[in-house]
C-alpha cells in the first residue's frame, strides 16, 4: 500500500526526468550540435515540452495533489515535504489559470519577435521592432491579469524569477542603491588614471587559460566528477540533477579575464546546484515548473548572489591574487613578467561607464539593470509608451552613467530579453548582488576565522556555510526566507554598498567619506 505522498512523488519524479531530458538537448544544441541539427532538434524539444505539460497540467496531478494535501495536514510547514506539496500546488494553479490562447500566442510570437529584434539591432532600427515589442507588452499584461496581482502587473511576472519580490520593494531597493552608487561612480571617474602597463597586449594561449580557470574552479569547490567545462558564445550553467552540473565559458586570446571570470561566475551557479541535498533529487524542490532556469536553486536572485559572490567578491579580491598569482605566473611566465599581484588586482577591477550591460564592471552594472527595470515597470503599468522607449533610455543613460548613446543598437536594442517577452528577469542580477553581501556577512558572523581562511586560499569554510544554509535546501525556501533565516534581515542594501565603497575607495585612492 503506497501513501498519497509516494504516489505524488513518483508522478513528479517522472516530470523531473522529462524536464532534465529537455535540458540535456538544450545543452547539446548550445555546445556540441552541428548547425544541421537545429531543425529536428526543434521538433524534439517541442514534443518533449508538450509531453511535460500534458504530464503536469493534468487531472491526475489534480487528484494526487488533493490526496497528498489531505495526508500532510498538520505537518511542520517548513518541512521539505510540505514545501514540496505547497509549491507544486502554487505552480499548478498558476499554469491552470493561463488561457491556452495566451500560451499559444506567446509561443508563436517569441521566435518571430526575436528574429525581428536581431535584424533591428543589426540595422539600429527601433521602428521595425516596435510593433513586436508592443505585442509582447500586451501579452505580458494579459498574462499578469490572468495570474493576478494586487499592486502592479510586474508583481505577477517577477514571481516567475523572484517569488518574494514586488515592484514596490524594487523601487525602494533602487533608491537606496542609486544614492550610494552614483556618487561613488562620479568620484571614481574623477580620480581615474591609466594603468602603467597594458596586460591585454600579450597573448594568453587558450589551452592554458582553460587550465588555470578550471584549476581555480576546483579550488573553490567545483566537483569535476559531477561537472564539465565547455565553450559557449553566451556562457551559462545548466544542471540535470545535482549529479551532473555543467558550465561553459568563452575565450579571448588577449583579454584573459573574460574566460577566467566567466568560469568563476558559472562555477558559482554550479556550486549551488551541486550542493543541493541528495534527497531533493527528482522532487518538486529541484524543479522549475515554469520551465526556465535555474533548476535546483530557488530563484534568479539567489542564484546570481552565488555566481557574483564567487566571481566578484572572492575572485576579484586582492587576497585572491595574493594567493594564486604564483600559479598564474607558472602558467603564463612571459606575460606576467614584472607584474605584481597588486597590479593584477587593479587590472581586473577597472571601472568605466560604458554603453553595454554585459561588459559592465561591478560598480556600473547595477545602474544598467535599474534603468531596464524602471522602463519595464513603466511599459507594464502604461506610464511609458513603446515608441518613447529610445528617448527615455538615452536620458537615463545620461543621468546614471553620464554617457551619450550613439544609436539604438548600443542602447535600447542591445538585450534580447524583451523580444522574447522575458519581463521580470532583469532584477535578479541586482537583487543577487545585494544578497551576496548579506549572505557573506552572515557567514562571517557564524564562522570565526572565515576571512583568515579566505586569505589563505582555503574556500571550504565559506563553501561549507553556503551549502549548509542555502544550497542544500534547493527550492524549499524563497530568497527572502533564506535572507531572514541566515542574516535576520530582509533584503537590505547596506552590506553591499559598504563593500563597494570600501573596495573602490581603496582601489582608486578616493578621499574618505
Ligand atoms: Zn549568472
Amino acid at each position: 500500500m503506497t501513501t498519497a505522498y509516494e504516489q505524488f512523488a513518483a508522478h513528479i519524479a517522472e516530470l523531473s526526468d522529462i524536464l532534465n531530458a529537455i535540458s540535456i538537448l538544450k545543452w547539446d544544441a548550445r555546445t556540441q550540435m552541428p548547425p544541421g541539427g537545429a531543425e529536428t532538434r526543434g521538433y524534439q524539444l517541442a514534443t518533449l515540452s508538450k509531453l511535460s505539460q500534458e504530464h503536469f497540467i493534468s487531472d491526475k496531478t489534480a487528484r494526487l495533489l488533493d490526496a497528498v494535501e489531505a495526508e500532510i495536514q498538520g505537518e511542520d510547514p517548513d518541512s521539505y515535504r510540505v514545501r514540496a506539496v505547497q509549491q507544486t500546488r502554487q505552480y499548478y494553479d498558476i499554469l491552470r489559470r493561463l488561457p491556452l490562447d495566451l500560451v499559444g500566442r506567446k509561443a508563436a510570437l517569441e521566435p518571430v519577435s526575436e528574429g525581428v529584434w536581431a535584424e533591428a539591432k543589426k540595422n539600429s532600427d527601433f521602428k521595425s521592432f516596435m510593433p513586436y515589442l508592443q505585442q509582447q507588452v500586451d501579452l505580458a499584461r494579459w498574462q499578469a491579469d490572468a495570474i493576478g496581482y494586487e499592486d502592479h502587473p510586474f508583481d505577477a511576472l517577477v514571481f516567475e524569477y523572484e517569488p518574494s519580490m514586488t515592484a514596490a520593494k524594487l523601487k525602494a531597493l533602487f533608491e537606496g542603491l542609486k544614492t550610494g552608487i552614483i556618487p561613488l561612480l562620479r568620484a571614481i571617474v574623477a580620480h581615474d588614471r591609466p594603468l602603467e602597463k597594458n596586460l591585454w597586449a600579450h597573448e594568453y594561449p587558450l589551452d592554458r587559460q582553460r587550465a588555470f580557470g578550471l584549476e581555480m574552479a576546483q579550488k573553490i569547490g567545483y566537483d569535476m566528477k559531477r561537472g564539465r567545462l565547455d565553450i559557449a558564445p553566451h556562457p551559462f550553467e545548466i544542471s540535470f540533477t545535482r549529479q551532473d552540473v555543467r558550465i561553459t565559458t568563452r575565450y579571448s586570446l588577449h583579454y584573459f579575464p573574460m574566460a577566467l571570470y566567466g568560469t568563476l561566475h558559472e562555477t558559482g551557479h554550479a556550486l549551488y546546484e551541486q550542493g543541493v541535498d541528495p534527497s531533493l533529487t527528482r522532487t518538486p524542490l529541484t524543479i522549475d515548473f515554469l520551465g526556465k532556469y535555474p533548476v535546483g536553486g530557488t530563484s534568479y536572485g539567489v542564484h546570481e548572489s552565488q555566481s557574483r559572490l564567487w566571481e566578484n567578491v572572492v575572485g576579484r579580491s586582492r587576497r585572491f591574487w595574493d594567493c594564486h598569482f604564483d600559479r598564474f605566473r607558472e602558467i603564463f611566465p612571459e606575460q606576467s613578467a614584472d607584474v605584481t599581484p597588486e597590479f593584477m588586482f587593479r587590472a581586473v577591477n577597472r571601472v568605466a561607464p560604458s554603453l553595454i550591460r554585459v561588459e559592465a564592471d561591478e560598480v556600473t552594472y547595477n545602474l544598467h539593470i535599474m534603468l531596464r527595470v524602471e522602463l519595464e515597470l513603466g511599459l507594464l503599468d502604461g506610464s511609458i509608451k513603446v515608441e518613447d522607449l529610445p528617448e527615455i533610455w538615452n536620458v537615463k543613460m545620461k543621468e546614471y552613467l553620464d554617457i551619450a548613446v550613439p544609436d539604438d543598437a548600443h542602447g535600447v536594442l542591445q538585450d534580447i530579453h524583451w523580444s522574447g517577452g522575458g519581463f521580470g528577469s532583469f532584477p535578479g542580477y541586482t537583487v543577487g548582488n545585494v544578497m551576496s553581501l548579506q549572505f557573506l556577512e552572515a557567514a562571517r558572523r557564524d564562522t570565526p576565522g572565515l576571512d583568515d581562511s579566505l586569505a589563505g586560499g582555503d574556500y571550504m569554510p565559506l563553501l561549507g556555510w553556503l551549502t549548509e544554509n542555502i544550497y542544500r535546501h534547493g527550492r524549499a525556501y524563497s530568497g527572502e526566507e533564506l535572507l531572514v533565516r541566515t542574516s535576520g534581515q530582509p533584503l537590505s542594501v547596506e552590506p553591499y554598498l559598504k563593500y563597494l565603497r570600501e573596495k573602490f575607495t581603496d582601489l582608486y585612492q578616493l578621499p574618505e567619506g
